[in-house]
């Protein structure tokens, strides 16, 4: 989904602290919710402050297992860590890959999913 935040909130962006937490709000104020689906930030950068990606509320956590979040980048990096096959993941997508565009971004998350699917985590 891609909502182009209005020159206010990027101004109060520029303003945040937190701005994990300042996207978080503003992106509950802005876009719109889905049943059974939670708005997942790919980035909290300026540019991307509202720009989230749908993903199924049964998917969400798993997700969130397979990353982490680069404080400095503000964006996501692949995390094999919590997984028992990370050798064979890690063949597709390596550990600490920084998830720099939407499309990788989504791109890892279809990973994910198909490796869960896989061995059979998830049914989705
Ligand atoms: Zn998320």
């Amino acid at each position: 989904m891609n909502v182009e935040p209005c020159e206010m909130i990027k101004k109060r962006y520029d303003e945040a602290k937190d701005k994990k937490k300042f996207c978080g709000q503003a992106m509950a104020k802005c876009v719109p919710q889905k049943d059974g689906y939670y708005r997942h930030h790919w980035s909290y950068n300026r540019d991307h402050l509202i720009d989230v990606i749908y993903v199924q509320k049964e998917l969400h956590i798993s997700f969130h297992s397979c990353m982490y979040y680069d404080i400095r980048e503000k964006l996501y990096r692949a995390s094999w860590l919590n997984s028992y096959y990370q050798d064979k993941i890690d063949q597709i997508i390596k550990h600490g890959t920084l998830l720099d565009t939407k499309i990788k971004h989504i791109r890892f998350l279809v990973e994910v999913r198909r490796f869960y699917r896989e061995k059979g985590w998830i049914k989705l």
